[in-house]
């Protein structure tokens, strides 16, 4: 079997979901690109646990995880089956003292839903989710993401799902194709990281101030999926941009395949 690419994708605000924009268009071209994976294993930035957790339903349900947004967002559903088997193999994966449980609670958030239903509109493969655990260090992550290699061979593909900027407080909510300065400028260093495979950088965010980096991720739980991305990545594969841009001055869109088509 062909060695599956990875990708991170850009969520921003929910209302992507059902938006039809330039961004939305490009996640369904890269959709109609992709070779079909087996399963897809979502690390969203929306579902923290203190431990890492697999989901290994049947059926996920379609949580709706915010608030204030219109009652046609509520509605949304995303049926796609779920993968017990692939979550258990997944786990397998992990040395025991890794901590890496299995659980029925949760489904798909909406950093998993919004990006699938336009990269896969017909929810037709399988999907489970990995949570990222609060106690984990960058570094953590990245080395938990080494682990899970292997399914890249096995048809599944792995995809991050956050923001590579992303800070709530100072959006700017009538300007949508807005990018601040200073966003672009984060947006940008990271992306320089990401083409230089600066594994260091990534984690570590070597080279920016402390204030720097508040900015760009007031919490950092957004940025954590790109580990999980790039902890997969092989010397010979290639990392691309599928899609760039800011919306409402301080989210990123920026998206990134790695491997190959
Ligand atoms: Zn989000």
């Amino acid at each position: 079997m062909k060695r599956m690419p990875a990708l991170f994708i850009g969520h921003g605000s929910p209302m992507n979901a059902i938006a039809q924009n330039a961004y939305t268009q490009a996640l369904h071209r890269l959709g109609r690109q992709l070779p079909v994976p087996k399963a897809i294993l979502v690390v969203s930035a929306h579902w923290q646990s203190d431990r890492t957790l697999l989901q290994a339903s049947a059926h996920p349900e379609t949580i709706h995880d915010f608030y204030g947004f219109p009652q046609k967002l509520f509605e949304v559903r995303y049926p796609a089956p779920g993968s017990p088997e692939t979550a258990e193999r997944t786990r397998a994966l992990f040395a025991p003292e890794a901590t890496v449980d299995l659980t029925q609670e949760w489904g798909l958030d909406h950093g998993a839903w919004s990006v699938l239903r336009h990269l896969f509109p017909n929810a037709d493969i399988p999907v489970f989710q990995m949570s990222l655990s609060t106690h984990l260090t960058f570094d953590g992550h990245f080395e938990r993401a080494s682990q899970l290699k292997a399914l890249r061979d096995e048809g599944v593909l792995i995809l991050g799902s956050g923001n590579l900027v992303h800070n709530l407080r100072v959006l700017d909510w009538q300007n949508e194709n807005l990018g601040f300065d200073w966003a672009a400028e984060f947006d940008q260093w990271v992306a320089k990281a990401l083409l230089g495979r600066d594994t260091k950088a990534l984690t570590r965010f070597a080279g920016l101030s402390e204030a720097q980096v508040r900015q760009a991720h007031p919490t950092l739980e957004h940025y954590a999926p790109i580990l999980y991305t790039m902890g997969v990545l092989d010397p010979a594969d290639e990392v691309q941009f599928p899609y760039e841009g800011l919306q409402n001055g301080s989210i990123s869109m920026r998206s990134v395949l790695i491997g190959a088509l």
